[in-house]
């Protein structure tokens, strides 16, 4: 079976403190997932707390955001060697809040996939339409942002699919047939725009995943796992999300 992730941002949720306090809950919850990759994003400022609970256990840890160049005059942002020291295995880029409150662009996210690929890391690539429409005019604004990553190295790449639309308080998880549609697609997007070429690049989902919906999302055709907000702010859900396995809608 394909490598399957269970992963979770916390925004700008939990200090340091609350992060320890977190991961010490997390661990014992989890100590018997070893058949999927377990990830955790927290802000930068509890990356070490993280690190001094997580270091050799099976759940890894990485980041939310990463400035393309390596070091400089860039006043409160945090590059991919500083990351890649503090034992980082994934750094996401291209989400939808950094996309509407930074205005960060397609070619921003090609100079970050760069630079944490640089740096032995994995760049987890968040895509997906912000309104609902038809598949045709979804995959095309999708198609825009996946050409960002033409050049990237695919065995150091996920796509994290989230309609803007599913995401956040008050939203619900899209449905899991037009989820599976969706990742089908990207999957044919990679594969045609490097024909014959090497890895597969693990398509996840993300966007009001929670233990009830989490299920038959997994179960969806091109779905490698979930990225988790809100709900895995509860390490109890988030350990019960690790443990799920697919179940068909219906059944
Ligand atoms: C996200 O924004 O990446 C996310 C998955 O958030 P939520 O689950 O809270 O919708």
């Amino acid at each position: 079976m394909a490598d399957r992730f269970i992963g979770t941002s916390w925004k700008m949720n939990l200090t340091s403190t609350q992060a320890a306090e977190y991961c010490g809950r997390l661990l014992p919850l989890v100590e018997d997932v070893t058949d999927r990759r377990l990830f955790v994003l927290p802000p930068f400022t509890a990356i070490w707390a993280v690190r001094q609970k997580l270091a050799g256990t099976q759940i890894a840890w990485g980041a939310q955001h990463v400035h393309p160049e390596e070091s400089g005059a860039h006043t409160g942002d945090v590059s991919a060697p500083m990351l890649a020291d503090l034992g980082c295995s994934y750094v996401e880029v291209g989400h939808s809040e950094r996309r509407r409150d930074y205005g960060e662009t397609d070619a921003l996210v090609t100079a970050q996939v760069a630079a944490i690929q640089r740096h032995g890391m994995t760049a987890m690539v968040c895509v997906g339409e912000r309104e609902r429409a038809e598949i045709g005019p979804v995959m095309e604004g999708i198609g825009r942002q996946l050409s960002a990553l033409s050049g990237a190295d695919r065995s150091r790449l996920i796509v994290a699919y989230e309609p803007v639309w599913a995401i956040g308080a008050g939203a619900r998880a899209a449905d899991p047939e037009w989820i599976g549609w969706v990742h089908q697609a990207i999957e044919a997007w990679f594969r045609s725009s490097r024909a014959g070429s090497e890895a597969d690049v693990p398509i996840i989902y993300g966007g009001s995943v929670d233990g009830a919906s989490a299920p038959a999302i997994l179960a969806q055709p091109g779905v490698s796992g979930l990225f988790v907000g809100r709900s895995a702010l509860d390490p109890e859900e988030f350990a019960r999300i690790a443990h799920l396995n697919p179940v068909s809608a219906g059944r």
